[in-house]
C-alpha cells in the first residue's frame, strides 16, 4: 500500500489534516508513538468520568469555522471555565474581575477597583512593561501579582517572572465587571463523551498505527508515502542538531476518591510558591454540571499537576517562548522550510503556545493550501 501522506502524530493537527486529506480523495496513514489517539487532548473513562489524561482541556474559540468544524465530530456541553485561586486558604475568583477585586481590597465599584490598580501600578513605577512581572503589575497591581500570579507562574515555568515574556499573562482577561468566565470566547464547551471520541470521529475510516515512533522506523515509513506531515517536536526531527528547545513538562498525580465532590469546582489553582502542585483538576465537573448528574456519581477523580523542566525522555508540554528559544526555533524553522517532502505543523513542530482552536484553524488553513 502506498499513501499520499504519512501523518506523524494523531493529535489535533494530525487528525484534522488527515480528515481533510481523506475528504479530498487522498490516501493517508497516521502514526503515533503513544498507545492512544488525540495527542494531549486524549481522555479516558474512569467510573463514568472522562479523565483528561494529559491535562485539563476546555474548548473555547471565537472562530466560527472552527466551532462548526468540531461540532461535526462531537456534541459540546455548555461548560464555562471559572477556576478558583487558593492562596494559603484564601479563595479568589478567576480570571481577575470585580469578585477578585472585592475580595482582595473590599472595593465595590469598577471605579474604585480601577483606581486601586492605577495606584499600585504608579507606586511600582512601571510605564512600559518589559517582562511578565511588570506586565502583571501594570494590569492588576502589586497585591494580585504577589498573591495570585507570582508563585503560580514561577512554579509553572520554573523561572522568575522577570525572565518570562509578557504575553503569557495576557492570556488571562482582566475585567471591571462581575464575570468569572475565564475566556473571552463566543463559543466554549466540552465534548460530551470525551475528546478521544471527537478525535476518533475525525479519524474514522483512516488507517492509524499506534505505538509507532517515526524515528524508530523512519526509512521504512518515509518509503510508504509521497509526503510527510510531521507534528512532533521540530528539534527532535533534526536530532537536536542545533541544541534543545526548552519545554516545561507536567506530571499528573491522579486519584480516584470515594466521595462525590472533592473541591466543588473543575479547577482550583494553588497560587502560593510553597504548595508543590500548580492546580488540582476535578474531572467530573467538566462534563457534568453541578446539578444532580455530577453529584449523583458516587466517586470522583482528581489530578494534581506538578510542573517540571523538560528533559529528554519526558513529554514536552509547554514551549518556553523566551528570546533564547524563539531565536533557536527560527533556525530550526529555516531547516524545516528547506526540508523536501515534509511539512511541519502543530504545537510542537511550530514551537508555539497554541490553544486547540488555533491548532485546528492552522490545520484547516494548511489543508486548504496543501490539498
Ligand atoms: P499534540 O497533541 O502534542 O500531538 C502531537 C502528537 O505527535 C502526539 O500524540 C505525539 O505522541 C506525537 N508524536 C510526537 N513525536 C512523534 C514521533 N516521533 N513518532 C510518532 N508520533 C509522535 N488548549 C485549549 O484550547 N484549551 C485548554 O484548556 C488547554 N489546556 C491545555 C493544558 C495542558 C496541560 C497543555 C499542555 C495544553 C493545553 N492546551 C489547551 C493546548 C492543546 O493541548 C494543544 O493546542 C493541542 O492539543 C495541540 O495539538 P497538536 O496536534 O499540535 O499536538
Ligand atoms: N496564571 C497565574 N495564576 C493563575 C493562573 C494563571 O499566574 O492562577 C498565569 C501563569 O503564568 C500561567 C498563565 O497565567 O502560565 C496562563 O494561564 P493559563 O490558565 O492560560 O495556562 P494553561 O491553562 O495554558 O496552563
Amino acid at each position: 500500500m502506498h499513501y499520499d501522506y504519512l501523518v506523524v502524530g494523531a493529535g489535533l493537527f494530525g487528525a484534522v489534516f488527515a480528515r481533510q486529506a481523506v475528504e479530498a480523495g487522498k490516501k493517508v496513514l497516521v502514526i503515533d508513538k503513544r498507545p492512544s489517539i488525540g495527542g494531549n487532548v486524549f481522555t479516558e473513562e474512569v467510573e463514568g468520568i472522562q479523565v483528561h489524561k494529559y491535562g485539563a482541556h476546555i474548548f473555547h474559540t471565537n472562530n466560527k469555522e472552527v466551532w462548526e468544524y468540531v461540532n461535526r465530530f462531537a456534541e459540546f456541553n455548555r461548560f464555562t471555565n471559572s477556576p478558583v485561586a487558593n492562596y494559603k486558604g484564601e479563595l479568589y475568583s478567576l480570571p481577575f474581575n470585580m469578585y477578585t477585586f472585592n475580595k482582595m481590597w473590599g472595593v465595590v465599584t469598577p471605579e474604585e477597583a480601577a483606581a486601586e490598580i492605577e495606584r499600585q501600578r504608579e507606586a511600582a513605577g512601571i510605564t512600559e512593561p518589559a517582562n511578565l512581572e511588570e506586565q502583571a503589575i501594570s494590569l492588576v497591581g502589586t497585591d494580585i501579582y504577589e498573591k495570585l500570579i507570582k508563585g503560580y507562574t514561577q512554579k509553572q515555568w520554573g523561572r522568575p517572572c522577570t525572565e518570562l515574556p509578557s504575553f503569557i499573562i495576557k492570556r488571562l482577561p482582566v475585567r471591571l465587571t462581575f464575570d468569572n468566565n475565564y475566556f473571552n470566547a463566543a463559543y466554549q464547551g466540552i465534548p460530551m463523551g470525551g475528546y478521544t471520541k471527537m478525535v476518533a470521529g475525525m479519524l474514522e475510516g483512516i488507517e492509524v498505527r499506534l505505538n509507532c515512533d517515526y524515528f524508530k522506523n523512519r526509512d521504512e515509513l518515509d518509503g510508504l508515502a509521497d509526503k510527510v506531515i510531521y507534528t512532533g517536536p521540530v528539534d527532535a526531527y533534526f536530532d537536536y542538531k542545533l541544541g534543545y528547545l526548552e519545554y516545561r513538562s507536567v506530571r499528573f498525580e491522579t486519584e480516584l476518591l470515594d466521595m462525590p465532590n472533592y473541591q466543588g469546582n473543575a479547577a482550583v489553582n494553588y497560587t502560593d510558591a510553597e504548595t508543590p502542585w500548580t492546580r488540582i483538576i476535578e474531572h467530573k465537573w467538566f462534563e457534568f454540571g453541578k446539578d444532580a448528574q455530577g453529584n449523583d456519581l458516587p466517586k470522583t477523580v482528581i489530578s494534581r499537576e506538578y510542573s517540571s523542566e523538560w528533559k529528554p525522555g519526558d513529554e514536552p508540554y509547554y514551549p518556553v517562548n523566551n528570546e533564547r528559544n524563539n531565536s533557536l526555533y527560527l533556525k530550526y524553522k529555516e531547516m524545516a522550510d528547506a526540508e523536501e517532502g515534509v511539512a511541519f505543523g502543530g504545537r510542537l513542530a511550530e514551537y508555539k503556545y497554541y490553544d486547540m482552536d488555533a491548532v485546528i484553524a492552522s490545520a484547516l488553513d494548511f489543508s486548504r493550501k496543501e490539498l
